[in-house]
């Protein structure tokens, strides 16, 4: 018997260290662990001890004998990675026990951002010993895109949160939530404060299509649609018009099959999800029929993971549908997961021409269309396309999503490269691109360092990372010492903000919200203002 990774993983990759015979790959530092789709285990080193499973926040771990009908190609997914890459030796990983420098007792770090990244380097720092973690998050929430951004019929992937959560448990972590760093404190007084400032605030903006009409009221970025139907407090009031019968997303990413599968989905399915009670309610009342999801180039460049659409092709209540002719460019390929894909796409291609069963929404996969304009006259009407061969399409619809990206938006006082959207870097230090030099004490890792790219779990190693060149810099002396302490900071920020939310107002409102999900039958109730949020974070009986 052999244990598999399956639909899900997030790269996080704790299962790695735990594995006794070290047979899942790639592992951090591997040339394609960036790049892997996901992480996989060799079958014919798996000794079955079951000590990865245990290990998996997201429980995308399952042995041989228990993977569902939907995941069974993971089997030979797995194996076939290690056939293409067999295993040259096995050592054991490197394992870091890291420690603060000689001579040093104390580290002080305020993390700005409460999503993966910061959490990941909150982890790291905080399992150090003599370090302290000041958290700051703009929301009364943590969590960043863990609760704002994965969709609320993903639950597994959701579970990372608990992981995060015990992070913010640990005695070194102080969290200053519903506290903004630029409004109510700033930068330079973190850094009277504390030895380092970790930039982990991500990527709250989105990348352009570039296309005449774009900016036409019915047309709205992937991102403002996700982050409303998960409850996200600044998206609450945002009004979506979903009277017409057909959506367009424009993008082949997670992004927008979350998106497509959360339009075509009957909303009875999503109702006991965590998803904002206002969605369900528009949801409920959407007359879309068919969610088109429309991609420049082939499947075989599709940014989405094969898991997922896979996922997309057994969701109950929604066909899957494709154009013939449009995905033979996978037609090539040989290994699995191409074959996977591709097998999916053919599925679906074959139910182009019947219609959707008992009254089903579908979801139309296309190939090959550039978006050129979106058109109308107030508002969308339409959305044109060009193909490879210079002719082109237009598609009706009155509902348009761009999915093709999230970037990062600059940060005052910091250097910011317009180009990648990102905090220029070196490791995570933070530098100023004109005169070379550090930014001293100022760091910065997940989207905002690398760009909008990667699964959760691709932060861990990107925090480790920055981790490693802040503890570089103070062992080099290149930090300064603060000139206040933390219980100083807490007085100064609840001076200037009476509402800031600590770890145990967070409590408070997580207990309300799952209390809340308990009573009506759902997983949790998400409370959507920051009003609800602050008055939850308040009830203490
Ligand atoms: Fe390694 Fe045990 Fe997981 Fe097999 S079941 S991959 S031996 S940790």
């Amino acid at each position: 018997m052999t244990f598999v990774i399956n639909q899900g993983c997030c790269k996080d990759s704790s299962c790695i260290p735990v594995c006794p015979v070290q047979c899942i790959r790639p592992r951090p530092g591997d040339p394609d662990f960036t790049t892997a789709e996901q992480l996989y285990i060799d079958p014919a080193t798996c000794i079955d001890c079951g000590a990865c499973m245990d290990e998996c926040p997201v429980n995308a771990i399952d042995s041989e004998f228990d993977l569902s009908e939907e995941s069974a190609d993971y089997l030979d997914i797995n194996a076939e990675y290690f056939a293409a890459n067999p295993i040259a030796e096995s050592l054991p990983p490197d394992l870091v026990y890291r420690k603060l420098p000689a001579g040093r007792a104390e580290l002080s770090v305020a993390i700005v951002g409460s999503g993966p990244a910061a959490c990941y380097a909150a982890g790291e720092l905080s399992d150090i010993k003599g370090v302290t973690v000041s958290m700051f998050e703009r929301l009364p929430t943590p969590f960043g895109l863990v609760r704002a951004g994965v969709a609320p019929d993903h639950p597994r992937t959701k579970q990372i949160a608990n992981r995060f959560g015990s992070v913010l448990a640990r005695p070194g972590v102080h969290c200053f939530f519903n506290t903004e760093v630029g409004r109510d404190i700033s930068i330079d007084e973190l850094l009277e404060h504390h030895h380092a400032v970790l930039w982990a605030g991500g990527a709250d903006d989105d990348r352009r299509l570039g296309i005449p009409g774009e900016e036409l009221p019915g047309c709205f970025s992937a991102r403002e649609f996700v982050a409303w139907y998960n409850g996200h407090p600044d998206f609450t009031g945002h009004r979506f018009d979903l009277t017409g019968r057909r959506a367009v997303v424009l993008g082949n990413g997670n992004v927008a099959l979350d998106a497509a599968r959360v339009l075509a989905r009957p909303v009875g399915a999503l109702e006991p999800t965590d998803i904002a009670p206002h969605a369900v309610e528009l949801l409920g009342a959407s007359r879309i029929e068919d969610v088109v999801v429309a991609a420049r180039r082939g499947p075989e460049h599709a940014a989405y993971s094969t898991g997922e659409l896979l996922a997309l092709d057994s969701t109950e209540g929604v066909a899957l549908r494709a154009v013939p002719g449009e995905a033979d460019s996978l037609a090539g390929r040989t290994d699995r997961q191409a074959a996977v894909v591709q097998a999916a796409v053919v599925r679906a291609a074959g139910r182009e021409s019947g219609g959707a069963d008992g009254g089903e929404r579908t979801i139309t996969l296309r190939y090959g269309l550039t978006p050129v304009s979106v058109n109308g006259d107030g508002a969308v009407e339409s959305v044109t396309f060009r193909r490879a061969d210079g002719s082109t399409e237009t598609i009706e619809t009155s509902f348009v999503l761009r999915a093709v990206g999230y970037r990062g938006r600059s940060v005052a006082g910091l250097p910011f490269d317009d180009v990648t959207g990102t905090l220029p870097h070196r490791s995570g230090a933070v530098y100023d691109p004109e005169s070379g030099m550090p930014v001293v004490g100022v760091y910065c890792a997940g989207w905002i360092k690398r760009g909008a790219n990667g699964m959760i779990g691709s932060n861990r190693t990107d925090s480790a990372e920055t981790v490693e060149a802040l503890l570089d810099d103070l062992a080099g002396g290149r930090l300064t010492d603060p000139v206040h302490d933390v219980e100083h900071l807490a007085q100064l920020v609840s001076e200037r903000n009476p509402d800031v939310v600590d770890k145990h107002a967070w409590t408070r409102i997580d207990q309300a919200e799952r209390r809340l999900g308990r009573e009506a039958g759902r997983a949790r109730v998400k409370l959507v203002s920051v009003a609800e949020l602050l008055a939850a974070s308040r009830v203490t009986s």
